[in-house]
């Protein structure tokens, strides 16, 4: 980006100046709509992805059997957290009306994060793709037969390769290798030592960058482009990662009713997603708002250094603004979210469907790992606890929000959900210097 256009999107858009310094922003979108439409999506790829991934659910229990209990569904719980709620409130001196809840993804089965919606649908739908244009797949079939040898010689001839920061790279490796494909991850520098072992330990093949998020996701779709057989998990446009995603929303609304917990014009549902190129938020946020219109407020929640969708909606300049443009550095412990250029496909669409995004600090970050192991024996990876902060930012900074819509009254009956997006797969000795880290900041 050149230097002038720079000069006039901060004159433009003043909160770019304290994003700039690393502010804990609450940045409210003005184009939220109370029911909006968009045309590049569709909830019947939602439904679709639904199907597919019940088609498997045989396959995934002779595959996992941890998966067993739930009848071969990849699914997480919701739970309340009232005490993670008060020790927040004393922490940070403020009182959160309502209910505060967790969206449990960081224990998703297979691969312990968000990723194992949209990256493990991805492989399943072209798996399905390769198996029935073969032949040797029906969709009437027990899929229970992809596990037999005859499949898993099958899907050796092709490879599926993907660009990640880690845990995408996890969930599409843990799934790929099970079914038999050749898989190879373009990791990111952020990405953990642990996350590259187990791949390699897997059998996948990890090219490891200097270079972030962007350039590995970059290597990755150029080297799959020459192979024909190769099949390229794009995370900055991949619409089949976006539906596995969404499929969330159609089951959280679910667990809500199941759990009588009502989403309507008394009880505001506030959901805080934490948020890398924009897929695995995206599609939850896309979900969410299809099914309960003005009733939900989505916020999206990214580092102090790496907040790619807070500018690229800002600014609706999207995928042609990056935070390195703003000065930032895009390095932080939340390595889930260090990307620093966001999805166009997502922005686009969140544009009229979020209420609004902010950044947290990597010591905002830390503190809320201890508080939560303290308060609730909770482990989550800190990219995961930036939607912790949702609740305090917008009491705090999003008053205007609040009165606009008329949701002053109507928050202590309101629900927080806080989606818990990674952790379980974190190995003792991470999670040990992880929370002898958070010491430092309690
Ligand atoms: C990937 C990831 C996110 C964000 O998902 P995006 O699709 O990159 O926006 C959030 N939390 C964790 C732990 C992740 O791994």
């Amino acid at each position: 980006m050149k230097n002038e256009h720079k000069h006039e999107l901060f004159e433009q858009y003043p909160q770019l100046n304290e994003l700039a310094k690393k502010a804990t922003v609450l940045w409210e979108n003005t184009n939220w709509m109370k029911n909006p439409e968009t045309t590049l999506f569709t909830m019947a790829e939602v439904d679709d992805a639904e199907a597919t991934l019940q088609r498997f659910s045989s396959y995934l229990k002779v595959a996992f059997p941890e998966l067993l209990e739930s009848d071969g569904l990849i699914e997480s719980t919701i739970k309340e957290i009232p005490a993670m709620k008060s020790a927040i409130e004393q922490a940070y001196d403020v009182a959160i009306p309502g209910q505060l809840l967790l969206k449990c993804d960081h224990a998703l089965p297979i691969s312990g994060s968000i990723k194992a919606r949209g990256g493990i649908y991805e492989v399943l739908k072209h798996a399905e793709r390769l198996a029935l244009a073969s032949g040797r797949l029906k969709e009437v079939d027990d899929y229970a037969i992809l596990a037999t040898e005859e499949f898993q010689s099958f899907f050796q001839q092709y490879t599926i390769a993907v660009g990640s920061t880690g845990n995408l790279g996890l969930s599409i490796g843990i799934m790929g290798k099970k079914l038999g494909f050749n898989v190879v991850v373009h990791m990111s520098s952020d990405a953990k030592e642990w996350k590259k072992a187990l791949l390699r330990e897997k059998g996948a093949t990890v090219i490891e960058y200097e270079a972030d998020y962007s350039v590995a996701v970059e290597q990755g779709r150029q080297e799959a482009e020459q192979d024909p057989k190769c099949h390229f998990i794009d995370d900055e446009n991949s619409k089949d990662l976006f539906a596995g995603y969404a499929v969330a929303a159609k089951r959280l609304k679910e667990q809500l009713e199941r759990t009588n917990i009502s989403v309507d014009e008394a009880h505001p549902l506030f959901v805080y997603l934490p948020c890398g190129v924009g897929g695995g938020p995206g599609g939850v946020a896309y979900g969410l708002k299809e099914i309960y219109g003005e009733h939900v407020h989505i916020f999206f929640a990214e580092p102090v250094a790496s907040p790619c969708m807070t500018i690229g909606l800002m600014t609706g300049l999207h995928d042609a603004i990056s935070v390195e443009d703003i000065g930032l550095d895009n390095r932080t412990e939340a390595d889930g979210l260090a990307v620093g250029r966001a999805s166009k496909f997502v922005g686009k669409v969140m544009e009229t469907y979020i209420s609004g995004c902010y950044t947290v600090s990597d010591e905002e970050l830390f503190t809320s790992l201890g508080l939560a192991m303290e308060s609730e024996g909770l482990f989550l990876e800190p990219s995961a606890h930036a939607g912790m902060y949702g609740a305090i930012r917008l009491l705090q900074q999003g008053q205007s929000y609040l009165e606009k819509n008329a949701l002053v009254n109507h928050l202590p009956q309101a629900t927080h959900l806080v989606w818990a997006t990674g952790g379980s797969m974190v190995p003792p000795t991470m999670r040990a210097a992880y929370l002898a880290k958070a010491e430092e900041f309690n």
